[in-house]
């Protein structure tokens, strides 16, 4: 560590934002899976903007390593330091505030430590909504949100997180602050900024505030649970309600009968929605900004789907309650997995048409491999992305992890681009993909990649090791 830096860390941020004792530190320095733990030099909290761009000016100056982090929720270890103990964490809990709320515009303006959940909340006190809805948005910040650039369970209708901005606020590497806050939906004004930040996963500077784009608040949700024989039959589904529903189909979640079985087995009071048994599982909703018709739409389009045999059973939520256990189950999953075993994660996306295909064949594969293979495929079937993990019994042995990890990578990924989908879909690249990204980025576009954070960032300060 440089000798001076804890005294000109402390004299930027003060007392409060310095965490210096070991137990204090621990939590920040593993991340939620449990899967990532490194060592700190020191914890920093910045309580505004300003003392962001301080601590970062030291850091430039001492050519001190910094890894940004929000709520410590991500899933690829990218807010995690190394072992090396010369990495600072900057944390950006205490900057907290909502700057401003401009219903006429649709627009708020947050600083980077908000909990998701917290903006939702401030949406909706303008008779206003922010559709952005993750399982962690009680524990998650706009900032991971943004700098993951995030997805959940509604980017069928509203998109990403990158779709849910209009400006930023930046601290770059050495100090210096962008002030890109615009609340414009037009601003063609030269290279987009804004869109190099967000998905850069503290690589390029710290995202220290952000306009958000507001929509109209729903007032009528109508929920349904489905068994289908086939993700053939649901990918068909899909493409059927997105035609008679339009926008008013915001969420399509699906879950293999294996990923079902998990969740029942693991989280309590959990319930199977359907009396009988089904390969595959889709969790469907529809929300309008008008009350009338939605049940009898969303009835129409799955009693047709029933006469067609795309679907073999259909539960319509008929309570609030009823609503919330479906829910419950589907967002139960990280939980199951965690308990029930060590998962070979994979983020995939893939072009909604390409998708069936890919399951057959990355199946076949994975079974082929590793007879008795256990495949969790569930996801966000509406966007093409799914969460198709391998559970390894709880007690193998990091090496036999590490070997099976590269060895089902390999397989899944490759499939992946077979079919012209992507390695990394919402979870981010961090350190736990960083080695698949190279070795699919085509060289063009990691020279790219490689220019840019060189430009940004010629210390090679930023979050070195994650991503790229
Ligand atoms: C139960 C559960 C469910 C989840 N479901 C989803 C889901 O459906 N969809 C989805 O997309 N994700 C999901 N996630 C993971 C998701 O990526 C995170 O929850 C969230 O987006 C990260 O926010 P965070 O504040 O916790 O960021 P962190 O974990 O703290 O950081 C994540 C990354 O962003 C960087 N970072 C954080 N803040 C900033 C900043 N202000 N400026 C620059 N870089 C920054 C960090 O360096 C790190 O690389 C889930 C996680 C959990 C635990």
């Amino acid at each position: 560590m440089h000798p001076r830096l804890l005294e000109r860390l402390h004299a930027a941020v003060g007392d409060a934002g310095l965490v210096l004792d070991d137990e204090a530190r621990a939590p920040y320095e593993t991340d939620w899976l449990r899967k990532f733990t490194g060592r700190s030099s020191v914890v920093v909290r910045p309580a505004d903007t300003a003392q962001t761009a301080e601590v970062m000016r030291i850091c430039h100056e001492t050519h001190t390593p910094v890894v940004t982090q929000g709520g410590n929720t991500g899933m690829s270890g990218g807010a995690t330091p190394d072992g090396s103990g010369a990495q600072v964490v900057l944390s950006t809990v205490r900057m907290k505030a909502i700057r401003s709320v401009d219903p006429l515009n649709n627009t708020l303006t947050a600083e980077a430590g908000v909990l998701l959940a917290h903006i939702q909340a401030a949406a909706q006190a303008v008779d206003r909504f922010f559709p952005l809805s993750l399982g962690s948005e009680g524990s998650c910040t706009i900032g991971g949100n943004l700098a993951t650039n995030a997805g959940g369970i509604a980017v069928l209708r509203y998109g990403n997180a990158r779709e849910l901005a209009l400006g930023l606020e930046v601290v770059l590497p050495d100090g210096r602050v962008w002030h890109g806050l615009r609340a414009l939906r037009k601003d063609n004004t030269g290279y987009d900024l804004r869109d190099l930040f967000i998905g850069s996963e503290g690589t390029l500077g710290i995202i220290t505030a952000a306009v958000l784009k507001l929509h109209a608040r729903p007032v009528a949700r109508a929920t349904a649970w489905v068994g289908a024989a086939s993700i053939d039959a649901l990918v068909r589904l899909l493409a059927q309600l997105r035609a008679a529903c339009g926008e008013r189909l915001v969420a399509f979640e699906m879950l293999s009968a294996e990923s079902l079985e998990l969740i029942l087995a693991h989280v309590a009071d959990s319930r199977a929605p359907l009396a009988s048994a089904h390969a595959f599982h889709a969790l469907i909703e529809l929300a309008d900004t008008q009350a009338q018709g939605l049940a009898e739409l969303l009835e129409g389009g799955l009693g047709e789907a029933l006469e067609q045999s795309l679907v073999d059973d259909v539960a319509v939520s008929v309570s609030g309650a009823q609503t919330q256990a479906f829910w419950k189950i589907r967002e139960g999953i990280s939980q199951a997995q965690m308990r029930a075993g060590k998962a070979v994660k994979h983020d995939i996306a893939l072009p909604i048409s390409a998708l069936a295909a890919f399951v057959h064949r990355a199946d076949a594969a994975l079974r082929e491999a590793m007879p008795g293979v256990r495949i969790i495929d569930f996801g966000h079937l509406g966007d093409g992305n799914l969460h198709y993990n391998v559970l390894m019994p709880l007690d193998t042995a990091p090496e036999a992890m590490a070997t099976a990890t590269a060895r089902l990578n390999r397989i899944v990924h490759d499939l992946v681009a077979e079919a012209g989908g992507s390695i990394s879909a919402e979870h981010g690249v961090g350190q736990l993909r960083r080695d698949e990204l190279r070795h699919y980025k085509s060289e063009v576009e990691f020279d790219l990649m490689m220019r840019i954070k060189q430009s940004l960032d010629p210390n090679q300060i930023m979050n070195p090791g994650k991503l790229i």
